[in-house]
């Protein structure tokens, strides 16, 4: 198999020039002059003729590249060009291929039909008249060419296709991103409208309160200060005028106190002076505060406080503040012969400090809002009760700087409300308990507390323990064993003792017996704390001695009431206030 090169072109082809991209075409014949007759009748640079001797090497040249046209010998040694032809039209690849026999006998043609009436197969006889033959050539050159030219524009139009149905998907995805960030960016727009009309409505209504506030006050001072100027007058009335001008001295300096600490506060220049407090002495200041306030009202105000002194972290004069907003709130949110009450609770997360009113209650949705400065749920033109609406805010931050929490409940208008603080109670060892007696030492004085020995071989457990007991007030040992236990209980002469049954060594059974026939034994409380909770067990520690049983973990809630049934020493010390 050869290929002709194509060489410089004559005939009606030539004008069209390289702009043609030539066909290749194979020619097979075993008859080598026959080949070159018609390379010589087809000479044109359109085609690219490519030369088989043979039916094997036309079908090794049809595998090597596409052709525009088989020209076919149909008597060839070996395989006939019907041979070839078959195979040709067999595959895939090759099916299409059209086909010109050549032929050299009449009879065969029919044959030709018949076997390749469909398709594209043409037939010539030799010698071939070359004007037709290259009359039909160019037929199936030129029907290639649109083919192929045809596939090119179909692969160029489907290859826009997918490019344009991307192009499209991406507008389409950023469209929507826009329009989603369009709608967030409105979105947060008109919220931050919403919140600068808020806060811009809530400062109109605060200058007017304000304004409404300050000239309150101005009145009756005026007319005191007309009075006492009048010639000679009755000293019961200038008493009186005196009496009247101090209390609205103290209205206005309270509020004009609030406004420096809400300016100091928003710059965080308030400074806690920090100081291990009894959080019953803070209650007190704060009620005598709003005492005067509370009688006026004729308001009954009931204080539950506890019987032992809660100590807590924090600034007195501050914490007082707190808690005379809230009363103060309280008192003036609530008819004249209401009920007001302050109760101190020792929950799990702190000491909890609640006041109570039967007032005008706060609707559910200003719950939240009551905290924010300016925030009042009665409009400035309506509101009866004086005040400037950054109270409740002012306490709130003021706690929050304590680590602790406040929170607004009421069940709605007209139903009275509460409001709760929670403070984080001092760690014990902050200065409320006196040091550790060195080892040895003589018979420690007593202070007049209660004194509690907290025994328990796991440390963090009876660290916890003392740290919590100590700041309820309580004097609190603590050991590690049962000798060390013993030994303690010797000189610091427990009232009650909390003894662990699982100790290294002497177990708790035994260090109760022993401590039994110790000074002043009998009289103990003594109370087992253990993981075993079996009547068998609660049965074993009575006989020990044990006065009671608790079950780890331990219900400090439970242990609370046990000591509070221990009868006071005769010196103890009042810390209730
Ligand atoms: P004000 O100076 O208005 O009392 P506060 O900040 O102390 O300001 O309280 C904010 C608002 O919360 C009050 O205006 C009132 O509407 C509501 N509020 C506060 N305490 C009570 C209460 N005990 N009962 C009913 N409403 C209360």
């Amino acid at each position: 198999m050869t290929t002709s090169p194509t060489g410089p072109h004559a005939g009606s082809d030539q004008g069209r020039g390289d702009a043609v991209q030539p066909v290749n075409i194979l020619i097979v014949d075993d008859e080598p002059k026959n080949l070159a007759v018609l390379e010589v009748v087809l000479d044109d640079p359109g085609y690219r003729l490519v030369r088989a001797s043979s039916g094997d090497e036309a079908l090794l040249a049809l595998m090597a590249d596409e052709f525009a046209l088989l020209i076919l010998d149909v008597r060839m040694p070996g395989m006939s060009g019907f041979e070839v032809a078959h195979m040709v039209k067999e595959r895939r690849k090759t099916a299409r291929i059209p086909i010109i026999f050549l032929t050299a006998y009449y009879n065969e043609d029919q044959h030709i039909l018949e076997g390749y009436g469909t398709g594209a197969v043409d037939y010539l006889h030799k010698p071939v008249n070359p004007a037709v033959l290259r009359s039909k050539v160019s037929m199936f050159a030129e029907l290639h060419r649109q083919g192929r030219a045809l596939e090119q524009a179909n692969r160029l139009l489907l290859g826009e296709v997918a490019e344009r149905r991307r192009a499209e998907q991406r507008l389409s995805e950023l469209n929507e991103s826009l329009d989603r960030r369009v709608t967030e960016r409105t979105r947060d727009l008109e919220a931050s409208e919403a919140r600068l009309l808020e806060a811009s409505r809530r400062k109109d209504e605060f200058l007017a309160t304000l304004a409404h506030e300050l000239r309150n006050p101005l009145a009756p001072v005026r007319n005191a200060v007309e009075l006492l100027k009048r010639q000679q007058p009755d000293p019961a009335k200038v008493q009186w005028a005196a009496d009247l001008i101090d209390r609205q001295v103290r209205s206005f300096s309270h509020l004009i106190d609030d406004l420096m600490d809400v300016s100091r506060i928003n710059q965080g220049r308030i400074e806690l002076r920090r100081e291990i407090v009894a959080l019953n002495d803070v209650l007190s200041d704060a009620i005598e505060t709003v005492r005067p306030m509370v009688q006026e009202c004729q308001q009954d105000l009931a204080v539950l406080l506890p019987d032992h002194t809660l100590v807590v972290d924090g600034d007195r004069t501050r914490l007082a503040q707190v808690f005379t907003n809230l009363l103060n709130n309280a008192s003036k949110y609530t008819d004249s012969g209401g009920r007001i009450e302050l109760a101190v609770t020792l929950e799990r997360d702190g000491v909890v400090v609640t006041i109570r009113d039967n007032g005008i209650g706060i609707p559910p949705d200003r719950l939240e809002s009551v905290f924010e400065m300016f925030s009042q749920v009665e409009t400035a033109i309506s509101r009866s009760r004086g005040g400037l609406g950054i109270g409740l805010s002012l306490t709130q931050r003021l706690v929050q700087m304590h680590g602790g929490i406040v929170r607004a409940y009421s069940d709605g208008v007209g139903q009275g409300s509460k409001f709760q603080v929670v403070l984080p109670l001092a760690r014990a060892g902050d200065g409320t308990r006196p040091a550790e007696p060195e080892a040895g030492t003589e018979a420690e004085e007593p202070t007049g507390a209660l004194r509690l020995l907290v025994v328990d071989d796991n440390l963090d457990a009876a660290e916890t323990l003392a740290e919590l007991l100590g700041t309820m007030g309580y004097e609190v040992r603590q050991a590690g064993d049962g000798e060390a236990a013993l030994k303690v209980a010797e000189k610091f002469a427990p009232h009650v003792v909390l003894l662990d049954i699982g100790l290294p060594g002497m177990n708790g059974y035994d260090v109760c017996r022993r401590m039994r026939q110790q000074r002043g034994g009998k009289k103990r409380t003594m109370v087992a704390i253990t993981g075993w909770g079996q009547p068998e067990d609660l049965k074993r520690s009575k006989e020990a001695g044990f006065d009671r049983h608790l079950v780890k973990p331990m219900d400090f809630d439970a242990l609370v009431e046990i000591l509070k049934t221990v009868p006071e020493p005769a010196a103890r010390r009042n810390n209730a206030g």
